[in-house]
Protein backbone atom coordinates (compact mmCIF):
# COMPACT_ATOMS: atom_id res chain seq x y z
CA UNK A 1 0.00 0.00 0.00
CA UNK A 2 1.53 3.41 -1.02
CA UNK A 3 0.89 6.00 1.33
CA UNK A 4 1.04 9.10 -0.71
CA UNK A 5 -2.64 9.78 -1.52
CA UNK A 6 -3.61 10.73 -5.20
CA UNK A 7 -5.91 13.85 -5.03
CA UNK A 8 -9.02 13.61 -7.69
CA UNK A 9 -9.25 16.90 -9.60
CA UNK A 10 -10.67 15.00 -12.81
CA UNK A 11 -13.00 17.40 -15.31
CA UNK A 12 -16.53 17.16 -13.96
CA UNK A 13 -18.62 14.66 -16.47
CA UNK A 14 -20.04 17.84 -18.12
CA UNK A 15 -16.81 18.97 -19.24
CA UNK A 16 -15.66 16.40 -20.59
CA UNK A 17 -15.31 15.89 -24.41
CA UNK A 18 -18.53 14.36 -26.12
CA UNK A 19 -17.94 10.26 -27.42
CA UNK A 20 -18.67 12.01 -30.94
CA UNK A 21 -15.75 13.99 -30.57
CA UNK A 22 -13.74 10.97 -29.10
CA UNK A 23 -14.25 8.97 -32.03
CA UNK A 24 -13.51 11.84 -34.32
CA UNK A 25 -10.01 12.54 -32.81
CA UNK A 26 -9.08 8.69 -32.24
CA UNK A 27 -9.96 8.23 -35.83
CA UNK A 28 -6.23 8.04 -36.82
CA UNK A 29 -4.07 8.01 -34.07
CA UNK A 30 -0.73 8.78 -35.29
CA UNK A 31 1.99 8.33 -32.77
CA UNK A 32 2.24 11.06 -30.50
CA UNK A 33 -0.63 13.23 -31.33
CA UNK A 34 -3.97 11.95 -29.50
CA UNK A 35 -3.11 13.01 -25.78
CA UNK A 36 -5.56 12.20 -23.29
CA UNK A 37 -8.17 14.59 -21.31
CA UNK A 38 -5.56 14.07 -17.91
CA UNK A 39 -2.60 13.81 -16.39
CA UNK A 40 -0.82 12.91 -13.38
CA UNK A 41 1.03 15.21 -11.45
CA UNK A 42 3.61 15.18 -8.53
CA UNK A 43 6.17 17.40 -6.95
CA UNK A 44 9.27 16.24 -5.25
CA UNK A 45 11.29 19.00 -2.96
CA UNK A 46 13.91 18.53 -0.57
CA UNK A 47 12.38 19.37 2.22
CA UNK A 48 9.00 17.98 1.49
CA UNK A 49 9.88 14.63 -1.06
CA UNK A 50 7.14 13.26 -3.14
CA UNK A 51 3.95 15.25 -2.70
CA UNK A 52 1.00 17.54 -3.91
CA UNK A 53 0.19 14.35 -5.89
CA UNK A 54 -2.99 14.81 -8.46
CA UNK A 55 -4.91 13.70 -11.80
CA UNK A 56 -5.76 17.33 -13.26
CA UNK A 57 -7.06 18.15 -16.72
CA UNK A 58 -4.38 18.12 -19.61
CA UNK A 59 -2.89 21.38 -20.37
CA UNK A 60 -0.34 23.73 -20.48
CA UNK A 61 2.44 24.28 -17.75
CA UNK A 62 3.88 27.07 -16.20
CA UNK A 63 7.75 26.78 -15.70
CA UNK A 64 10.44 29.05 -14.83
CA UNK A 65 12.30 30.39 -17.94
CA UNK A 66 16.02 29.58 -16.06
CA UNK A 67 14.43 26.13 -15.03
CA UNK A 68 17.62 23.38 -14.54
CA UNK A 69 15.94 20.86 -16.47
CA UNK A 70 15.42 22.94 -19.65
CA UNK A 71 18.80 24.19 -19.21
CA UNK A 72 20.94 21.42 -18.57
CA UNK A 73 18.92 18.36 -19.77
CA UNK A 74 17.93 17.14 -16.19
CA UNK A 75 15.02 14.99 -17.63
CA UNK A 76 14.38 11.42 -17.82
CA UNK A 77 11.38 9.74 -19.01
CA UNK A 78 9.25 5.87 -19.33
CA UNK A 79 7.25 4.75 -21.98
CA UNK A 80 4.45 1.67 -21.18
CA UNK A 81 1.12 -0.06 -22.80
CA UNK A 82 -2.48 -0.11 -20.91
CA UNK A 83 -4.32 -2.81 -22.86
CA UNK A 84 -8.11 -3.59 -23.21
CA UNK A 85 -8.85 -7.26 -22.36
CA UNK A 86 -11.91 -8.87 -23.88
CA UNK A 87 -13.81 -8.55 -20.57
CA UNK A 88 -13.72 -4.69 -20.50
CA UNK A 89 -10.59 -5.06 -18.10
CA UNK A 90 -7.57 -2.21 -18.87
CA UNK A 91 -4.67 -3.55 -17.89
CA UNK A 92 -0.66 -2.22 -17.45
CA UNK A 93 1.93 -4.37 -18.63
CA UNK A 94 4.78 -4.77 -16.48
CA UNK A 95 4.55 -1.27 -14.77
CA UNK A 96 6.39 -2.12 -12.12
CA UNK A 97 9.75 -2.83 -14.46
CA UNK A 98 9.21 0.79 -15.86
CA UNK A 99 8.75 2.07 -12.70
CA UNK A 100 12.32 0.25 -11.53
CA UNK A 101 13.96 1.46 -14.71
CA UNK A 102 12.27 5.54 -14.16
CA UNK A 103 13.91 5.64 -10.84
CA UNK A 104 17.24 3.91 -12.02
CA UNK A 105 17.05 6.71 -15.07
CA UNK A 106 16.70 8.96 -12.15
CA UNK A 107 19.90 7.56 -10.24
CA UNK A 108 22.05 8.19 -13.52
CA UNK A 109 21.10 11.87 -13.54
CA UNK A 110 21.51 12.79 -9.86
CA UNK A 111 17.27 13.09 -9.50
CA UNK A 112 15.22 12.19 -6.84
CA UNK A 113 14.01 8.49 -7.36
CA UNK A 114 9.76 7.84 -7.38
CA UNK A 115 9.10 5.39 -5.56
CA UNK A 116 8.04 2.35 -7.62
CA UNK A 117 4.51 1.84 -5.88
CA UNK A 118 3.80 5.18 -6.58
CA UNK A 119 4.79 5.09 -10.62
CA UNK A 120 2.39 2.05 -10.49
CA UNK A 121 -0.38 3.97 -8.53
CA UNK A 122 0.12 7.15 -10.76
CA UNK A 123 -0.59 5.23 -13.69
CA UNK A 124 -3.39 3.22 -12.56
CA UNK A 125 -4.52 6.35 -11.40
CA UNK A 126 -4.66 7.72 -15.22
CA UNK A 127 -6.05 5.05 -16.62
CA UNK A 128 -9.18 4.93 -14.23
CA UNK A 129 -9.43 9.19 -15.17
CA UNK A 130 -8.99 8.51 -18.97
CA UNK A 131 -10.81 4.82 -19.32
CA UNK A 132 -12.70 6.12 -21.75
CA UNK A 133 -9.49 6.84 -24.26
CA UNK A 134 -8.64 3.17 -23.47
CA UNK A 135 -9.44 1.80 -27.02
CA UNK A 136 -11.50 -1.41 -27.72
CA UNK A 137 -9.43 -2.09 -31.01
CA UNK A 138 -7.16 -5.08 -31.01
CA UNK A 139 -4.05 -2.54 -33.01
CA UNK A 140 -4.67 -0.35 -30.53
CA UNK A 141 -3.66 0.50 -27.00
CA UNK A 142 -3.03 3.55 -24.44
CA UNK A 143 0.55 4.72 -24.21
CA UNK A 144 1.71 5.89 -21.38
CA UNK A 145 4.31 8.80 -20.90
CA UNK A 146 6.32 9.60 -17.47
CA UNK A 147 8.01 12.36 -17.40
CA UNK A 148 10.28 14.00 -14.58
CA UNK A 149 12.32 16.89 -14.47
CA UNK A 150 14.34 19.65 -12.63
CA UNK A 151 12.35 22.84 -12.05
CA UNK A 152 14.46 25.37 -10.25
CA UNK A 153 15.22 28.68 -11.81
CA UNK A 154 19.31 28.02 -10.77
CA UNK A 155 21.46 28.80 -13.53
CA UNK A 156 24.79 27.26 -11.48
CA UNK A 157 25.64 24.00 -13.01
CA UNK A 158 24.50 21.48 -10.06
CA UNK A 159 21.41 19.07 -10.14
CA UNK A 160 17.95 20.72 -9.29
CA UNK A 161 16.69 20.61 -5.54
CA UNK A 162 12.90 20.87 -6.93
CA UNK A 163 11.26 18.44 -9.33
CA UNK A 164 7.89 17.24 -11.48
CA UNK A 165 6.62 14.28 -12.65
CA UNK A 166 3.78 14.56 -15.06
CA UNK A 167 2.27 11.36 -16.54
CA UNK A 168 0.33 11.71 -20.10
CA UNK A 169 -1.40 9.77 -21.91
CA UNK A 170 -2.15 9.21 -25.69
CA UNK A 171 -3.72 6.61 -28.01
CA UNK A 172 -1.49 4.95 -29.74
CA UNK A 173 -1.51 2.32 -32.76
CA UNK A 174 1.48 -0.03 -33.42
CA UNK A 175 4.53 2.24 -34.15
CA UNK A 176 5.04 1.13 -37.51
CA UNK A 177 1.45 0.08 -38.85
CA UNK A 178 -0.85 -2.56 -37.74
CA UNK A 179 0.73 -5.35 -38.98
CA UNK A 180 3.90 -3.93 -38.59
CA UNK A 181 5.70 -4.60 -42.24
CA UNK A 182 9.55 -5.17 -41.98
CA UNK A 183 11.72 -1.99 -41.98
CA UNK A 184 14.79 -1.32 -43.54
CA UNK A 185 17.57 0.28 -41.31
CA UNK A 186 20.77 2.19 -41.81
CA UNK A 187 23.76 1.65 -40.14
CA UNK A 188 25.74 5.08 -38.55
CA UNK A 189 29.12 4.75 -38.68
CA UNK A 190 29.36 8.66 -38.59
CA UNK A 191 27.35 8.99 -35.39
CA UNK A 192 27.27 7.75 -32.17
CA UNK A 193 24.56 7.22 -29.23
CA UNK A 194 26.36 6.20 -26.53
CA UNK A 195 29.40 5.96 -25.03
CA UNK A 196 31.23 3.79 -21.94
CA UNK A 197 30.16 5.16 -18.78
CA UNK A 198 27.62 7.64 -20.50
CA UNK A 199 23.87 7.67 -20.43
CA UNK A 200 23.14 4.92 -23.30
CA UNK A 201 21.79 2.95 -20.35
CA UNK A 202 19.03 5.57 -18.75
CA UNK A 203 15.96 6.65 -20.39
CA UNK A 204 17.33 10.16 -20.58
CA UNK A 205 16.03 13.05 -22.67
CA UNK A 206 19.44 13.98 -24.06
CA UNK A 207 19.81 10.88 -25.34
CA UNK A 208 17.05 11.48 -27.87
CA UNK A 209 17.48 14.34 -29.97
CA UNK A 210 21.35 13.51 -31.58
CA UNK A 211 19.35 10.76 -32.98
CA UNK A 212 17.52 12.58 -35.29
CA UNK A 213 20.25 13.66 -37.60
CA UNK A 214 21.62 9.66 -38.17
CA UNK A 215 17.77 9.89 -38.81
CA UNK A 216 18.13 12.01 -41.26
CA UNK A 217 21.02 10.00 -42.44
CA UNK A 218 19.47 6.98 -42.40
CA UNK A 219 16.06 8.31 -44.71
CA UNK A 220 18.66 9.81 -47.20
CA UNK A 221 19.89 6.06 -47.76
CA UNK A 222 15.81 5.15 -48.09
CA UNK A 223 16.16 3.27 -44.16
CA UNK A 224 12.99 4.03 -42.08
CA UNK A 225 15.90 3.90 -38.71
CA UNK A 226 19.33 3.62 -37.38
CA UNK A 227 20.72 0.80 -36.06
CA UNK A 228 23.52 2.27 -33.43
CA UNK A 229 26.77 0.63 -33.30
CA UNK A 230 28.84 0.76 -30.33
CA UNK A 231 30.60 4.23 -30.26
CA UNK A 232 34.29 2.99 -29.77
CA UNK A 233 34.35 0.57 -32.89
CA UNK A 234 31.60 1.33 -34.86
CA UNK A 235 32.13 -2.65 -35.50
CA UNK A 236 29.35 -4.10 -32.60
CA UNK A 237 25.43 -3.78 -33.42
CA UNK A 238 23.85 -2.48 -30.17
CA UNK A 239 20.16 -1.28 -30.77
CA UNK A 240 17.37 1.01 -32.42
CA UNK A 241 16.47 4.19 -32.00
CA UNK A 242 13.63 3.56 -29.55
CA UNK A 243 14.26 -0.22 -29.77
CA UNK A 244 16.48 -3.38 -28.92
CA UNK A 245 17.34 -6.08 -31.33
CA UNK A 246 17.37 -9.86 -31.74
CA UNK A 247 18.84 -12.12 -34.45
CA UNK A 248 17.33 -15.71 -35.06
CA UNK A 249 20.51 -17.73 -35.23
CA UNK A 250 19.47 -21.07 -37.09
CA UNK A 251 21.89 -24.24 -36.23
CA UNK A 252 20.19 -27.59 -37.78
CA UNK A 253 17.17 -28.65 -35.58
CA UNK A 254 18.12 -25.99 -33.21
CA UNK A 255 16.81 -21.81 -32.89
CA UNK A 256 18.14 -19.34 -30.94
CA UNK A 257 17.14 -15.55 -30.37
CA UNK A 258 20.47 -13.58 -30.22
CA UNK A 259 20.16 -10.08 -28.62
CA UNK A 260 23.30 -8.12 -27.93
CA UNK A 261 24.24 -8.08 -23.71
CA UNK A 262 23.46 -5.43 -21.57
CA UNK A 263 26.91 -3.45 -21.52
CA UNK A 264 25.50 0.26 -19.70
CA UNK A 265 25.36 1.70 -23.52
CA UNK A 266 22.03 0.24 -24.66
CA UNK A 267 18.57 0.63 -23.05
CA UNK A 268 17.71 -2.61 -21.31
CA UNK A 269 14.23 -2.55 -22.92
CA UNK A 270 11.16 -3.92 -20.84
CA UNK A 271 9.61 -6.09 -24.19
CA UNK A 272 13.56 -6.99 -24.85
CA UNK A 273 13.64 -9.24 -21.33
CA UNK A 274 10.15 -9.95 -22.15
CA UNK A 275 10.77 -11.74 -25.36
CA UNK A 276 14.13 -13.68 -23.90
CA UNK A 277 11.22 -15.28 -21.31
CA UNK A 278 8.67 -15.97 -23.68
CA UNK A 279 11.74 -17.19 -26.75
CA UNK A 280 12.50 -19.63 -23.30
CA UNK A 281 8.53 -20.75 -23.50
CA UNK A 282 8.07 -20.93 -26.94
CA UNK A 283 11.46 -24.07 -26.79
CA UNK A 284 14.06 -21.56 -28.40
CA UNK A 285 17.38 -20.93 -27.36
CA UNK A 286 18.41 -17.48 -26.11
CA UNK A 287 22.13 -16.04 -25.92
CA UNK A 288 23.23 -12.40 -25.16
CA UNK A 289 26.44 -12.21 -26.70
CA UNK A 290 28.08 -9.01 -29.06
CA UNK A 291 27.09 -9.23 -32.67
CA UNK A 292 29.45 -7.12 -35.57
CA UNK A 293 27.89 -5.86 -38.13
CA UNK A 294 30.19 -7.72 -40.24
CA UNK A 295 28.94 -11.03 -38.70
CA UNK A 296 25.14 -9.77 -38.99
CA UNK A 297 25.82 -9.77 -42.82
CA UNK A 298 28.18 -12.81 -43.19
CA UNK A 299 25.47 -15.21 -41.04
CA UNK A 300 23.01 -13.50 -43.53
CA UNK A 301 24.40 -14.62 -46.38
CA UNK A 302 25.48 -18.39 -45.36
CA UNK A 303 21.35 -18.44 -43.90
CA UNK A 304 22.41 -18.89 -40.43
CA UNK A 305 20.79 -15.91 -39.48
CA UNK A 306 17.30 -16.58 -40.92
CA UNK A 307 15.99 -13.58 -39.30
CA UNK A 308 16.38 -10.01 -37.24
CA UNK A 309 13.64 -7.92 -35.42
CA UNK A 310 13.27 -4.94 -33.33
CA UNK A 311 11.24 -4.79 -30.16
CA UNK A 312 9.97 -2.03 -27.67
CA UNK A 313 7.02 -1.22 -25.97
CA UNK A 314 5.78 1.41 -29.21
CA UNK A 315 6.39 -0.87 -31.69
CA UNK A 316 6.34 -4.39 -29.87
CA UNK A 317 8.01 -6.99 -32.89
CA UNK A 318 9.02 -5.39 -35.83
CA UNK A 319 10.80 -7.18 -38.01
CA UNK A 320 13.96 -5.83 -40.11
CA UNK A 321 13.88 -6.69 -43.87
CA UNK A 322 16.86 -4.57 -45.01
CA UNK A 323 20.32 -3.67 -43.94
CA UNK A 324 22.04 -0.44 -45.43
CA UNK A 325 25.61 0.60 -44.29
CA UNK A 326 28.53 3.06 -45.84
CA UNK A 327 28.80 1.19 -49.43
CA UNK A 328 27.05 -2.19 -48.57
CA UNK A 329 23.70 -3.24 -48.24
CA UNK A 330 21.89 -6.87 -47.80
CA UNK A 331 18.11 -8.43 -47.69
CA UNK A 332 17.15 -10.35 -44.13
CA UNK A 333 15.78 -13.37 -45.43
CA UNK A 334 14.06 -12.64 -48.11
CA UNK A 335 12.74 -9.48 -47.10
CA UNK A 336 9.43 -10.34 -45.20
CA UNK A 337 8.31 -11.14 -41.85
CA UNK A 338 9.72 -14.46 -40.57
CA UNK A 339 8.12 -17.14 -38.55
CA UNK A 340 10.06 -16.62 -35.45
CA UNK A 341 9.63 -13.01 -35.51
CA UNK A 342 5.85 -13.46 -36.28
CA UNK A 343 6.00 -16.24 -33.65
CA UNK A 344 7.30 -13.90 -30.38
CA UNK A 345 5.35 -10.99 -31.39
CA UNK A 346 2.34 -13.30 -31.30
CA UNK A 347 3.19 -14.63 -28.00
CA UNK A 348 4.04 -11.49 -26.40
CA UNK A 349 0.65 -9.34 -28.18
CA UNK A 350 -1.00 -12.28 -27.14
CA UNK A 351 -0.04 -11.97 -23.12
CA UNK A 352 -0.28 -8.16 -23.58
CA UNK A 353 -4.13 -8.41 -24.67
CA UNK A 354 -5.12 -11.30 -22.44
CA UNK A 355 -5.77 -13.97 -25.07
CA UNK A 356 -3.22 -16.48 -23.31
CA UNK A 357 -2.64 -17.17 -19.28
CA UNK A 358 -0.41 -14.35 -17.74
CA UNK A 359 1.91 -17.26 -16.57
CA UNK A 360 4.95 -14.29 -15.24
CA UNK A 361 2.62 -12.03 -13.47
CA UNK A 362 3.08 -8.84 -15.86
CA UNK A 363 -0.76 -7.99 -16.07
CA UNK A 364 -1.52 -5.51 -13.61
CA UNK A 365 -5.26 -4.47 -13.21
CA UNK A 366 -5.96 -0.72 -14.00
CA UNK A 367 -8.86 -0.31 -11.62
CA UNK A 368 -8.37 1.10 -8.16
CA UNK A 369 -8.85 -1.14 -5.51
CA UNK A 370 -11.08 1.25 -3.67
CA UNK A 371 -11.76 5.32 -3.36
CA UNK A 372 -12.15 7.51 -0.31
CA UNK A 373 -13.56 10.78 0.14
CA UNK A 374 -12.20 12.95 -2.86
CA UNK A 375 -8.89 11.16 -2.53
CA UNK A 376 -8.35 7.84 -4.21
CA UNK A 377 -5.81 5.82 -2.43
CA UNK A 378 -4.35 2.58 -4.52
CA UNK A 379 -2.47 -0.26 -3.29
C1 LIG B 1 12.58 2.71 -24.67
C2 LIG B 1 13.72 2.21 -25.48
C3 LIG B 1 13.87 0.86 -25.84
C4 LIG B 1 12.80 -0.16 -25.60
O1 LIG B 1 12.49 -0.35 -24.27
P1 LIG B 1 11.07 -1.01 -23.88
O2 LIG B 1 11.11 -1.04 -22.41
O3 LIG B 1 11.05 -2.35 -24.49
O4 LIG B 1 10.03 -0.13 -24.44
C5 LIG B 1 15.01 0.48 -26.50
N1 LIG B 1 15.96 1.36 -26.82
C6 LIG B 1 15.87 2.67 -26.51
C7 LIG B 1 16.96 3.59 -26.89
C8 LIG B 1 14.74 3.14 -25.83
O5 LIG B 1 14.63 4.43 -25.55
Amino acid sequence: MTELAIADRTLPAGDRITDDELRTRCARPAFGRVLTEHMVSLRWTVDRGWHDAEVVPYGPLSVDPAMVGLHYGQVVFEGMKAFRHADGHAVLFRPHDHGARFADSARRLAMPELPVDTFVAAARALVRADERWVPFEPARSLYLRPIMFATDPVLALAPGREYRFLLLAMVTENFFGADSPPVSVWASTRYSRAAPGGTGGAKCAGNYAPAFLAQQEAAEHGCQQVVWLDAAEHRWVEEMGGMNIFWVHVQGEETTLVTPPLTGTLLPGVTRRSLLTLARDEGFRVEERPVALDDWQRLTETGAFAEAFACGTAAAVTPIGRVVAEGREWTVGDGTAGPVSARMRTALTDVQRGLVPDRHGWLVNAAPDESKGGFLTFG
